[in-house]
């Protein structure tokens, strides 16, 4: 597949690590990737990182150049979609928000007959939220939001049976849970190989 091929591109949230190959540099310019593809992103954080509202400090200045850099040249190519509460792809994706991470973090529901599977962006940066969800990480904008978040998304992985695909555990598979006390615990994992 080339990148001329792509036709969809999903930002679950515009930190920096998540948007960084919306482009690559050209010269001196910063031109899209995919050139054909349409960019999603989440309303909520389109205009919560904008640079005029002066939220690009969290971890230090880690999210300065964001627009500059990743935004801007695609948002200016048109190739951007921006969406609020839920998105529909087709029959089998659904972007679902889930804020608190950032205002606009989002997770991905993919069904398929009987499968069912969640990329769950950022709601996730160790195994050990898995068995305390309660834990956050340094980066959450909201700390409520994003336990409340976390929970609901792993009760709705738990009780339905869905893989989980982390997008910051080591390596590359996903895993299935079940709920457990207050927590939830791993029951399964399903290695990817990376190609
Ligand atoms: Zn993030």
């Amino acid at each position: 597949m080339r990148p001329e091929d792509v036709d969809i591109v999903v930002n679950t949230h515009l930190h920096d690590d998540h948007v960084g190959w919306n482009t690559r540099l050209e010269g001196r310019d910063w031109v899209p990737t995919f050139p054909n593809a349409t960019y999603l992103m989440p309303q909520r954080d389109f205009e919560y990182w904008r640079p005029e509202n002066l939220h690009n400090t969290v971890f230090g200045r880690g999210n300065q150049n964001v627009y500059e850099d990743s935004i801007d040249p695609v948002v200016e190519a048109g190739l951007v979609e921006t969406w609020d509460e839920s998105y529909t792809i087709d029959s089998h994706l659904r972007l679902e928000l889930a804020p608190g991470h950032t205002p606009g973090a989002s997770i991905i529901h993919l069904e398929s007959g009987a499968d069912r599977a969640i990329f769950a962006g950022d709601l996730l940066h160790g195994a050990i939220q898995v068995h305390e969800p309660h834990i956050n990480s340094c980066f959450e904008e909201d700390e409520e939001g994003a336990r409340a978040s976390r929970a609901r998304m792993f009760a709705h992985a738990a009780d339905n049976n869905a893989l989980v695909l982390p997008a910051h555990l080591p390596g590359h598979g996903a895993f299935a849970m079940r709920r457990r006390g207050s927590g939830f615990e791993l029951t399964d994992w399903a290695p990817f190989a990376c190609t």
